[in-house]
């Protein structure tokens, strides 16, 4: 099978093809085929020292677990759990983010500041905090401990999810006992629940599996707003991305993984004159070079404009190039074969994180009171390294696109305030109502090597585009549309149809570009999906309907990790159609699998479409825009 349709890590690629040194996550999954029929459709549990069980998808073995659990029960379990692992993830970074804002506050943490007053203010009074006549620190203080209440210890419903949605959204969650009260015992619920010998109804579990989404949700809206209040909300930027942003006379770091708390502290203090003069000194005749991987990668492209080397599936190519002289990592989505293959290279491996090491890389432990000077110690780890390059394995592939991130939902509006500066929303809306925006699309997930990487992405987009449709675009989706082309004024030109090209144009010129919009919004990291939730949430409310009313859909044609099965699964519950170029785990099931794709669109609005083969993908979400538009009349 092809292995990605990525020019750039193709070559790379190309260049080590019959090594037995250096081995990609490509090649190990070829190792592992056939993989087990049984996990793939999820019948197999492991929940107690009885098993492993497994269930007979055929009929014609075994019905049961040893105590009794049948294949829907087993895959409900699997299904929840699977999301309280993405759910905890994203209450780790949200409540990292959250200790760093105390400390903050509290002047405990001299390298972060309030950048963002009115971002505070704005959070703030949707939180219900008072805000007039009271100082920035006090509110923050307030906003501190109503964050950290969001995490245990109360009765009320979740701030950051009962705020930021339609108020029809809140109803039918209510009425389906899906409201969480604190993030952390919803994960440890859905824990307790799928344990041996607790729930055994496929249906109960599945509700508790949509709770621990909204959960979910709310981590990743805290963790958003925090870190634009603490970084900077972002702003439209011009950067690169692609591995060709790797430069050959320039010490290369690359910051990988997913919390903007180390990354943005070191893509500050990478301009220091100091470190750059020691980097030349070491012979790097252009200083140093800091880029992104993943979803760290995105965060500070969008607040800095560092450039972005690649994605998740890719990122051991990045190693591969011969010129990453440090990659360091905080946590989640990173391989523990980027410390082997290192091995064959001069690439320095550091982990930062206590809960994040691995094998055969360096640990350099991150302090939050210290930010600045463990930065600084990184970026001397990787001129360090520099010196031991070996010029025979230098491989750096030519391609890099111009990439137009940073559009946070504030970007957006504001970049529609200069079309209408009393009523933001209106030209969004007339032109939704015209038709000229067909409808809107999130695309957000990771690379897997189960599909060519970025074939399904870029396939689906094309076709979505030309029929109008604007993209909004998270994670390694945003990574695959900023290394392909998508995110600049020339992509409207050449893929958007005629509609939605004249009010990418109307837009962008009206905001002084002198050129459209790009059809593809950067919107950030997979953390930030809620941003997309934020627009629709306006739009829906200025309309006075509900956000599974709008012709709003969500695509994964990628998807991989349990984090994303977890937002895919608050997207769902938040009203919208959210396509699946791939099926999880559920297939052994049919009243999993029906319940939803199907039963669940009747209770939410919101529901999954699988479906591998990218053109079809793109007609069936097509097909649900227009349903929803007939279904407002338009
Ligand atoms: S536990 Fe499940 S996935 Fe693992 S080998 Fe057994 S059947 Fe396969
Ligand atoms: S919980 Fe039941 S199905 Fe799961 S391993 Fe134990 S006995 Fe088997």
């Amino acid at each position: 099978m092809e292995r990605s349709i990525d020019k750039a890590v193709i070559h790379v690629l190309n260049q080590h093809k019959g090594g037995n040194q250096v081995q990609t996550a490509w090649d190990r999954y070829e190792a592992q085929q056939p993989q087990c029929g049984f996990g793939e459709l999820g019948v197999c549990c492991r929940h107690c020292m009885q098993g492993p069980c497994r269930i007979d998808p055929f009929g014609e073995g075994p019905t049961r677990g040893v105590c009794g659990a049948t294949a829907d029960t087993i895959v409900a379990r699997g299904l929840a759990r699977a999301i309280a692992g993405g759910t905890a993830s994203h209450s780790g970074h949200a409540l990292h983010v959250v200790h760093v804002f105390q400390k903050t506050v509290a002047g405990e943490a001299p390298a972060y500041a309030i950048q963002d007053e009115t971002k505070l203010k704005a959070v703030a009074a949707r939180s219900g905090i008072e805000i007039e006549g009271r100082s920035s620190k006090e509110i923050a203080q307030d906003l501190a401990k109503l964050a950290l209440s969001e995490f245990g210890g109360k009765e009320e419903p979740l701030a950051w999810a009962a705020c930021t949605v339609t108020p029809g959204r809140i109803e039918k969650c209510s009425e389906l006992g899906i409201v969480p009260t604190s993030i952390d015992s919803t994960v440890a619920e859905v824990m307790h629940r799928t344990t041996y010998g607790v729930d055994a109804d496929p249906i109960n579990i599945l509700l508790g599996a949509l709770k621990c989404a909204v959960a979910d949700y709310t981590a990743c809206h805290l963790a958003t707003d925090l870190s634009d209040i603490l970084f900077g909300t972002p702003q439209p930027v011009v950067s690169k991305a692609n591995l060709g942003v790797l430069r050959e006379d320039a010490v290369n770091i690359a910051l990988h993984g997913h919390n903007p708390l180390l990354s943005d502290i070191i893509a500050q203090v990478a301009s220091e004159e100091e470190l750059i003069a020691e980097a030349k000194k070491a012979g790097a005749s252009e200083g140093l070079n800091v880029v992104g991987i993943c979803c760290t990668g995105n965060e500070i492209l969008m607040r800095h404009g560092i450039p972005l080397a690649t994605s998740s599936v890719s990122q051991e190519v990045a190693i591969m190039t011969g010129v990453l002289d440090a990659m360091v990592v905080d946590y989640q989505c990173i391989m523990p074969s980027v410390a082997t293959i290192a091995e064959c290279f001069h690439t320095k491996v550091i982990t930062t994180m206590s809960i994040a090491k691995m094998p055969g890389a360096e640990h350099m432990a991150f302090s939050d009171e210290n930010a600045v000077e463990c930065a600084r110690a990184i970026i001397r780890q990787g001129i360090e390294r520099f010196k031991f390059r070996n010029p025979d394995k230098v491989c750096i592939p030519q391609e890099s696109s111009t990439a137009i991130a940073g559009f946070s939902a504030e970007a957006i509006i504001g970049a529609l305030a200069k079309v209408n500066a009393e009523d933001p929303l209106k030209p969004l809306i007339d032109n939704i109502v015209a038709g000229n925006i067909r409808g809107i699309c999130l695309f957000a997930g990771c690379n897997t090597v189960k599909i060519p990487q970025d074939k399904n992405y870029v396939e689906m987009v094309k076709k979505l585009l030309a029929e109008n449709v604007l993209i909004l675009a998270t994670g390694c989706a945003s990574s695959t549309y900023a290394r392909h082309g998508f995110m600049t004024s020339e992509a409207t030109n050449k893929y958007a149809g005629e509609g939605l090209a004249a009010v990418l144009t109307a837009i962008g010129e009206a905001a002084g570009l002198e050129a459209p919009l790009p059809p593809v919004l950067h919107m950030g990291s997979c953390v930030d999906n809620p941003r997309a939730v934020d627009v629709a949430a306006a739009v829906a409310n200025k309309l006075g309907v509900d956000m599974a009313q709008l012709p709003v859909v969500a695509s994964a044609p990628e998807a991989v990790t349990e984090k994303a099965i977890a937002i895919g699964t608050w997207a769902v519950v938040g009203g919208f159609p959210t396509h699946l170029g791939m099926a999880p785990p559920v297939l052994g099931s049919k009243l999993v699998t029906e319940t939803l794709t199907a039963t669940i669109k009747d209770l939410l609005g919101g529901y999954f479409i699988v479906e591998p083969d990218p053109v079809k993908a793109a007609e069936k979400l097509l097909a649900v825009i227009d349903e929803r538009r007939a279904g407002l009349g338009l």
